[in-house]
């Protein structure tokens, strides 16, 4: 079926319970009104001759106007393009022009991003008043819908194309492009992968079964909308599950969601492995009342085990689910199995999803035995479409219906998947092969050490060496740190060089930007 299926079956099954909660927007919707208000805004986009195949990018972080435009694009068959909100001017013309956006939904202002201002930048006739908009810098740039507008000038208020009436139906191919993602820019420039209604349901219905979500569950979705995490694990899980999806925040704020978590009464919560330490090493921690909890997943980055651990004694997450994953496949491709012990579900992202396969390749592209290290390959109904736009991309990536991770991995007996670390990461020093995921669940044991980034740097003799740059929970000289290593870890994984930092540069789905430090140790020489 295709998510209009869904939402109808949804609204059917389900009709009265909670479906969109967002306190802070003091919205609580059924799944009836949440079909209802999607069926409005499908018709105001028809009514803005927006059809089946046409592009609508969405600038905005979480908020119910999203969820609307994701559920009433995909009842038309339009494709969304989701849009980061962190972007600025250069990366939003990069985003508009690369899939030829025909109407952008945004608000005026979030944070410290001016849209509006960044669009007048790039395309000065947006902020005309002309009744449509046509600007040569963006061609196809027809509409701006402004979530919170009045319909000032150019810009068409989000709200009056909530337009009563009977609902549109089109017929709509389940294999069809829906949505353009872009990847998270954890290795350089994002790129946008092309997902189809089935891509997105197969993932959500198998995330959701994996979790063992049903009607009664109410899932709290710290993580972005514009990312996979939150429309596909986060909407679309509780759309084919029945769950309520409960929105804490526009963006992440950890006291925000713990006090939602005890307000909601919610039964399962998301996150990637930074908002949970930071919500567990939040000083008013203790003061919430998380017993409702139960599970939900923690992915995209490595979860240490010491904090899998902590997880589970102090959240009551002890069905938490590892997943493993990639915007090109949907997310997942692997999540751990319910009941999975915690040695497993902590050196481990689970096994493949149902309908997926899995498997490791070296560099020549031959397979390996199990429990050897080598790029990660997987096939399945997840797997992208392609990268929009860029062919060459995609036939890098996608070889004989194998999305080629790019990640390090091993497979055991019991079809298990190890993440090692991304090729890209990996460092060679003196020949030997150092993965920094190792190292920093090592440094994570030391009792001063909040947060560390492995990577390597630029060795004459060696070729690489280790660098840490580490996050303090209280002052420490870098070289009490690499004593600390001497002796407890091999001494060829010992960093030589240790730099105490107060952030460590993340991506806005909070993994660590390694090109970033690397870039700036590579200044410092
Ligand atoms: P880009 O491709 O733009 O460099 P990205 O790969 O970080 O960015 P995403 O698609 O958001 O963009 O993330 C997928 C990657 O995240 C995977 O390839 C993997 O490296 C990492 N990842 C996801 N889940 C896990 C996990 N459970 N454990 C370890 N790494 C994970
Ligand atoms: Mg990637």
């Amino acid at each position: 079926g295709t998510i209009g299926d869904w939402l109808d079956a949804a609204a059917e099954r389900f009709g009265a319970n909670d479906a969109l909660v967002l306190p802070w927007q003091n919205i609580r919707w059924s799944w009836a009104e949440l079909r209802e208000r999607t069926d409005a805004l499908a018709r105001g986009l028809d009514s803005l001759g927006l059809s089946a195949g046409d592009r609508v990018g969405i600038c905005a972080p979480n908020c119910a106007e999203w969820v609307l435009t994701q559920l009433a694009t995909a009842r038309l068959g339009i494709i969304l393009v989701s849009i980061n909100p962190a972007y600025r001017t250069h990366e939003l013309g990069h985003a508009l022009r690369l899939s030829g956006i025909r109407a952008l939904v945004t608000a005026s202002r979030f944070k410290t991003s001016d849209y509006l201002g960044m669009l007048a930048e790039l395309a000065p006739a947006t902020a005309a008043s002309a009744p449509r908009i046509f600007d040569p810098a963006l061609p196809d740039l027809r509409h701006v819908i402004e979530i919170g507008g009045t319909g000032e000038g150019a810009r068409i208020a989000f709200d009056s194309l909530l337009l009563p009436g009977d609902p549109i139906r089109v017929a709509l191919d389940a294999h069809q492009p829906i949505n353009i993602q872009f990847t998270s820019g954890t290795t350089g420039a994002p790129k946008g992968a092309t997902l189809s209604h089935r891509n997105l349901l197969h993932n959500a219905a198998a995330a959701a079964a994996g979790m063992q979500l049903g009607p009664d569950d109410r899932l709290c979705i710290p993580v972005p909308l514009y990312h996979c995490f939150g429309m596909v694990l986060g909407v679309l899980v509780c759309l084919t599950s029945g769950a309520a999806m409960v929105f804490p925040g526009q963006s992440f704020e950890a006291a925000t969601v713990l006090g939602c978590v005890e307000d909601e009464r919610c039964t399962a919560l998301h996150g990637v492995p930074t908002m949970f330490l930071a919500m567990l090493d939040h000083p008013d921690f203790a003061k919430f009342d998380l017993s409702t909890l139960r599970t939900g997943i923690a992915a995209g980055a490595p979860c240490p085990p010491a904090m899998m651990r902590r997880m589970i004694d102090q959240m009551n997450l002890h069905d938490i689910t590892i997943g493993y994953g990639m915007t090109e496949t949907s997310p997942l491709s692997t999540q751990t199995r319910p009941g999975a012990n915690l040695e497993t579900r902590t050196d481990t992202v689970g096994q493949m999803l149902p309908h997926f396969e899995g498997r490791v390749i070296d560099a020549q592209g031959a397979l390996l035995p199990l429990g050897q290290p080598g790029e990660y390959c997987s096939r399945g109904p997840g797997v992208m479409l392609g990268y929009w736009n860029q062919p060459d991309a995609t036939a890098a990536a996608i070889r004989d219906g194998w999305m080629h991770s790019g990640d390090l991995a091993t497979i055991d007996e019991q079809a298990r998947v190890r993440i090692v670390g991304r090729i890209k990461d990996m460092i060679i020093r003196g020949g030997e092969n150092i993965y920094p995921a190792e190292i920093e669940a090592f440094l994570l044991g030391h009792p001063d050490i909040a947060d560390v980034a492995v990577f390597g740097i630029p060795d004459e003799r060696l070729g690489e060496r280790v660098c840490a740059w580490v996050r303090a929970r209280q002052p420490i000289e870098p070289d009490a740190i690499v004593e600390w290593c001497r002796g407890r870890i091999a001494h060829h994984k010992v960093p030589a060089l240790v730099r105490i930092v107060d952030e460590l540069p993340m991506t806005v789905t909070g993994k660590v930007q390694k090109f970033v430090m690397r870039d700036a140790e590579n200044q410092r020489r």
